[in-house]
């Protein structure tokens, strides 16, 4: 069975190891510090749409202002459940004005 946690957990330990890295590639040669600043932004972007196909998993809502797509986290109650802002573009959505579930693509 997929296990959810233990992926949300293996991609948190990818991150810090990225952050661990950076300093590290600051202190290489031009040529591979551009090299390598390259290949570290594709592994970001690949850890930040992990992490939203995690968010996905746990019921949260993507924004899709960005790509990869930003998490929407909790602003509020709502009269029938919560409401989510985007913390990059400020959308707020509220189960009031969401479309029926089965209309959401998957990522
Ligand atoms: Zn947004």
């Amino acid at each position: 069975m997929f296990d959810l946690k233990t992926f949300s957990d293996g991609i948190s330990l990818l991150g810090s190891v990225v952050s661990t890295v950076k300093p590290v590639i600051d202190m290489l040669p031009k040529r591979e510090k551009e090299q390598a600043s390259q290949k570290l932004l594709e592994v970001e972007e690949k850890l930040q749409i992990a992490e939203a196909q995690i968010a996905k998993g746990l019921g949260y809502e993507l924004c899709k202002c960005t790509w990869p797509p930003q998490i929407m986290l909790h602003a509020g109650e709502a009269e029938y459940g919560e409401k989510f802002r985007c913390p990059v573009c400020g959308r707020v959505v509220s189960p009031d004005d969401m479309p029926p579930l089965n209309s959401w693509r998957t990522i």
